[in-house]
């Protein structure tokens, strides 16, 4: 059967908060030498509050009754009789004020004594004097039992008292657990009887904790939850029958200690004896011998005789390596330490004789005063938190300030390299330990030894410098004394300083270390650990410490190890595999803890990189440094005359190679546009991109239209249009193509600017053909829409059938029928044939194909909407479509259009191509410097924020080597980008043909190489539609073939090269 519902609360609560953590503690305790050791039987003891911690009530009745003359036995007799909804009981739960309390009462004693008893006065009785006050025998046991490692719980009986407060006169820190019975769960003990547990099943079972009460009928009950019952008549007798049941006496605590476990007794005649020398006492003087808790490396006794109190500290038993646990070296470090005034135990004798108690070991003082184990200092106010936290770091730094040769400790320890070897003994413990693998432990085993101090102090360390190995004055806050110097040796003071912060950084609830790293350290008033570091830099006269994450990841990795040691042995032991799992998870989580440290300190060194710090000043672009050196005009290092070896004419000009060498006019046209880049552009791309793959994708996006008309309002339209081609600057912005070429560059920088700006292929091509060659009448239906965004045009010359990089293949029919031409053709590639906008078609086909070569191809305008235009499909880019105007397969079927319609006449179509296709070309090569610098931007910002294998992605090799080969290969196409639009500016553009031939090629292989690697750089993300790299790739990937394919340019740069 089960235990019933109404007493689960109680029963979980008292079990779960008493038995788990106790367990647990004592297992990890066991194999830690932070703590004490020794699995109890017993592990908890529950008091009742009153008659067992408080007087018995019933003794107060007594003598309330006979000093008010009420018959004797009234009040037990009140108490007990009417159940659980008599007067007292509702009291006891909290339901009655005391004013209804003492009007029920007394009516019931009234009724019970046969004439009227006002109970006032006895309710103060129970409520004052010594009825407040714990018994000190009982203060005293609870002492004992909790240095024993047992928990103690309280069951309280809360009333309200008039004044509305609980009545509970207790220390709550005596108690692990504080439990109301009455208010908190509703019910009373005797209600609970009901729960059963068969017999045979609680015989089976350890009792695991005692119970202290005075209401016989919980019995059964507390039997069945496995408590050992102790009905409590006299405190005193009950504490000695406790004492049998526990095995360990319950009075004269001392605190921090218990009572000496077995393994770790020592003989007693022959330690008087030597205590008699050295104390002056006889060795008839009784002894108390009692066990510390803490530093259970070497056990550490508590000795009172003769009037003495102190201490022993000795080795373990059994067979130890000849340097582990060298009580020697404690002695001579306390010794050296005290004389110099670092607190210290005063040590009194060192004894190498084994033949005395079987190992050597050294007595010193006892030293009272207190020891704080939790860091977030519970019961103290702020100020004194922040001077307890001062005095230990003070004291830290006395430590670190002592004078290794003046107080003869020379050869105390190695110098040098302390953290080195620290770093090579944990990961040997560790290896020698491991179960499985902790990967946050592989990656600081490989990171540490790279990141060691090059600085490294050597100064006397503690080793296990803590807050609970400190005693600090009882009323001041002053370091008495510091314990537990087993680890003591020379080393780097900062290790010390990390190790003592490791609280700050560990949660509360940290099983074996307190930490307090969710606490409000200001409200408490304790310093955060960049306070405490500072501080100690001021005592110790020090700058600061840069690389203080690394001595951080080093503490938690030594901590870690240590956890792997425990939980293997706890594997090998007989800790039940639910705990040794805990242990093992322990360890991870340190480790996980580390390695954040070692990740910060990656950032810190990457960032210190010296990048701005060398006088030099910030810039974007390598190729612009100068900009902020020259505050006016186009400076020579700017813009240079040129002596180019790849053209045999003189250009006329200077090349601006920077947008700070632009007139004042294109200056600020490029800086509003950067503005409109920022504020519109940048922030809405993944909106757009999103519109891209969602279903209306072949409608135009309403905000590309709103941001169309925007960017009008703000004079950014049309900025592409050649001066060349418009000296009138009737249709453009009359700019040349050097100076468009900045400020195409920014709008290549993302995918969806072009068209914002009206500033996007093919609709740029088309225009210029239009501006160039068109008529009157041509330009009136087709310019005039196009430059005003209304309409958008696409540009028909490929064919799937025929090889069209040689455009003299194109097979395309343009045939004569009277006023009209039939045009029949299959064509694929032509970029926004889609777009539901695209009203206009560049057709091109042979008019003649007896005509010689190159004057068979003529270019005819062809309405979108002429009858017989069949779009087969869209095709796409690596998959991306490029919607709403994608790039369309089209069947031309008898498609008639009027003769007005041909573009300069019959046979002129390869006159045209070469016209459209030099600017319109040269458009995608300062657009690819784009797609190339933000890709590098975006790729910067990754590998600086983005981490693996222990460092920021930054600081790996081959991504330094990226990063630099693209800011090169950038710097160099930009520039022959740049060239070769100052060349068509200067020299026109068939003279400039080689340039324009050589960036054809060089833009789109550069930045498909320069994107590539920022897509490797982010991983597979930058292979997704979050990211513009993807689509960029595709771009400019195509463009090796939609602008003619890399082998044409290049044999035109050699045949153009072998003729000069
Ligand atoms: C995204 C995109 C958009 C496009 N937009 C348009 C558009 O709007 N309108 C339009 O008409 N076309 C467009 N095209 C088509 C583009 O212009 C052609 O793909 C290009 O001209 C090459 O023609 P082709 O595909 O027929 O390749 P082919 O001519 O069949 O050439 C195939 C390969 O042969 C090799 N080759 C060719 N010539 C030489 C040589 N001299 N020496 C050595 N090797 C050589 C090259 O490796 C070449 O890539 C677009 C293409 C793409 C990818």
């Amino acid at each position: 059967m089960l235990v019933p519902r109404i007493f689960q609360p109680l029963h979980l609560r008292l079990v779960r908060a008493i038995l788990t953590p106790c367990k647990q503690q004592c297992e990890m305790w066991g194999s830690l030498r932070w703590k004490h050791s020794g699995i109890q039987h017993y592990k908890a003891v529950i008091f009742d509050m009153g008659g067992v911690l408080l007087p018995s009530p019933y003794k107060v009745a007594a003598e309330w009754e006979t000093w008010n003359r009420v018959p004797a036995g009234t009040i037990k007799q009140a108490i007990i009789s009417g159940g659980e909804n008599n007067a007292w009981m509702s009291y006891m739960r909290g339901e009655l004020s005391a004013a209804d309390f003492i009007e029920a009462f007394g009516k019931q004693c009234s009724e019970i004594a046969g004439w009227p008893v006002p109970v006032a006065s006895f309710l103060t009785d129970l409520t004052s004097g010594l009825m407040t006050k714990q018994l000190p025998m009982m203060t005293d046991a609870i002492h004992c039992i909790r240095d024993e490692g047992l928990q103690t719980a309280v069951l309280s009986n809360n009333f309200y008292l008039h004044s509305g407060e609980s009545f509970l006169p207790l220390d709550r820190s005596q108690f692990d657990v504080v439990s109301n019975k009455m208010v908190e769960h509703g019910v009373s003990f005797p209600l609970m009887t009901a729960t059963v547990i068969p017999e045979s099943d609680i015989r089976e079972r350890k009792r695991e904790s005692a119970f202290l009460n005075t209401l016989q009928n919980n019995a059964q009950v507390f039997r069945c939850l496995l408590f050992s019952l102790q009905k409590v008549s006299d405190p005193a007798i009950a504490l000695k029958e406790l004492e049998t049941l526990l095995g360990f006496p319950l009075q004269g605590s001392v605190p921090g200690t218990r009572t000496v476990r077995k393994a770790m007794e020592i003989p007693v005649e022959p330690l008087k004896k030597f205590l008699g020398k050295v104390l002056g006492i006889s060795t008839s003087e009784e002894l108390i011998l009692r066990q510390f808790s803490h530093g259970q490396s070497n056990p550490t006794y508590y000795i009172e005789t003769g009037g003495h109190k102190v201490v022993l500290r000795k080795k373990p038993p059994g067979k130890l390596l000849p340097s582990a646990h060298a009580v020697e070296r404690e002695y001579r470090v306390l010794k050296a330490l005290g004389e110099v005034g670092v607190p210290v135990p005063k040590v009194l004798a060192l004894c190498e004789d084994s033949s005395i108690i079987g190992t050597s070991f050294y007595l010193m003082e006892y030293c009272p005063g207190r020891i704080y184990k939790d860091p977030s200092l519970p019961g103290l106010d702020p100020s004194q938190r922040g001077d307890i936290y001062t005095a230990m770091n003070h004291t830290l730094s006395q430590i670190h300030s002592v004078n290794i040769k003046t107080v003869g400790l020379e050869d105390y320890g190695k110098y040098g390299n302390y953290v080195q070897r620290q770093v090579q003994i944990w990961t040997k413990q560790y290896k020698a330990t491991e179960t499985h693998t902790i990967s946050a432990m592989e990656r600081l085993i490989e990171w540490l030894p790279q990141h060691l101090p090059t600085e490294e102090k050597t100064t006397l360390v503690h080793g296990d410098y803590r807050l609970d190995n400190l005693i600090f004055h009882p009323e001041k806050p002053e370091v008495l004394a510091v314990l537990d110097w087993e680890l003591s040796t020379f080393g780097d003071p900062i290790s010390d300083l990390a190790y003592n912060c490791l609280a700050h950084y560990l949660p509360p609830d940290f099983p074996i270390l307190r930490g307090m790293n969710k606490c409000n350290l200001e409200e408490l008033g304790i310093p955060s650990a960049e306070e405490y570091f500072t501080l100690y830099c001021q005592n110790m006269g020090i700058q600061t410490i840069k690389n203080w994450n690394f001595y951080m990841a080093f503490s938690f990795f030594k901590v870690a190890a240590i956890l792997q040691g425990v939980y293997k042995r706890s594997l090998i032991g007989q800790a039940s595999s639910a705990n040794a799992e805990g242990t093992g998870k322990l360890a991870e989580r340190i480790a996980d803890l580390a390695w954040d440290f070692a990740i910060k300190e990656g950032f810190r060194i990457f960032k210190s990189f010296p990048t701005s710090n060398l006088g030099m000043p910030t810039r974007t672009y390598s190729t612009w440094t100068r900009r902020l050196q020259l505050p006016t005009g186009p400076p020579a290092s700017v813009c240079t005359t040129r002596d180019y070896s790849t053209s045999s004419h003189l250009p006329k000009g200077l090349l601006i190679v920077s947008p700070d060498g632009l007139s004042s006019h294109v200056k600020d046209l490029y800086h509003k546009l950067e503005k409109f880049m920022n504020v519109h552009i940048y922030p809405n791309e993944q909106k757009l991109r999103d519109y891209q793959a969602s279903k209306n994708r072949w409608t135009p996006n309403p905000l590309v239209e709103e941001l169309k008309e925007r960017a009008k309002l703000e004079g950014l339209w049309n900025l592409f249009l050649p001066l060349e081609a418009d000296p009138e600057i009737k249709y453009g912005a009359g700019l040349s193509n050097l100076e468009y070429a900045h400020l195409c560059e920014l709008m290549g920088r993302s995918l969806n600017a072009p068209e914002i700006f009206n500033c996007s292929a093919p609709d740029t091509g088309n225009v210029e053909v239009l501006v160039r060659y068109g008529t009157g009448e041509q330009k009136e239906q087709w310019l005039k829409p196009l430059l005003d965004g209304k309409i958008r045009s696409c540009f028909a010359m490929t064919e799937p059938k025929v090889a069209s990089s040689d455009a003299t293949n194109i097979e395309a029919s343009i045939t004569e029928d009277g006023d009209s031409y039939i045009l029949n053709a299959h064509k694929w590639w032509t970029t926004g044939a889609l777009d539901p906008r695209c009203k206009l078609c560049v057709f091109m086909g042979k008019t003649n194909p007896d005509a010689p070569q190159h004057k068979q191809q003529s270019m005819v305008l062809v309405p979108m909407d002429a009858p017989g235009i069949k779009i087969v499909r869209p095709l796409g880019v690596y998959g991306f479509e490029d919607p709403p105007g994608g790039h369309g397969e089209l069947i031309f079927e008898n498609v008639r259009v009027p003769k007005k319609n041909i573009l300069l006449g019959p046979g002129r179509g390869f006159e045209i191509a070469q016209g459209r296709l030099g600017p319109g070309r040269i458009h995608h090569c300062m657009r690819l410097i784009g797609y190339a610098e933000r890709s590098l931007e975006l790729m910067k910002k990754r590998v600086k924020s983005r981490v693996a294998f222990g460092k920021p992605l930054a600081e790996q090799g081959s991504i330094l080597m990226d990063v630099a080969n693209s800011r090169i290969e950038i710097e160099q196409a930009r520039l022959l980008v740049l060239k070769a639009a100052h060349l068509m500016d200067t020299i026109g553009n068939k003279a400039a043909a080689p340039e324009i031939a050589m960036i054809k090629l060089v833009a789109p292989n550069v930045a498909s190489r320069v994107i590539d690697r920022a897509v490797q750089a982010f991983g597979a993300a930058g292979l997704c539609s979050d990211y513009p790299l993807a689509e960029f790739f595709g771009w400019a990937r195509s463009l090796r073939l939609a602008d003619g394919p890399d082998e044409v340019h290049r044999t035109a740069v050699a045949k153009m090269e072998l003729k000069r």
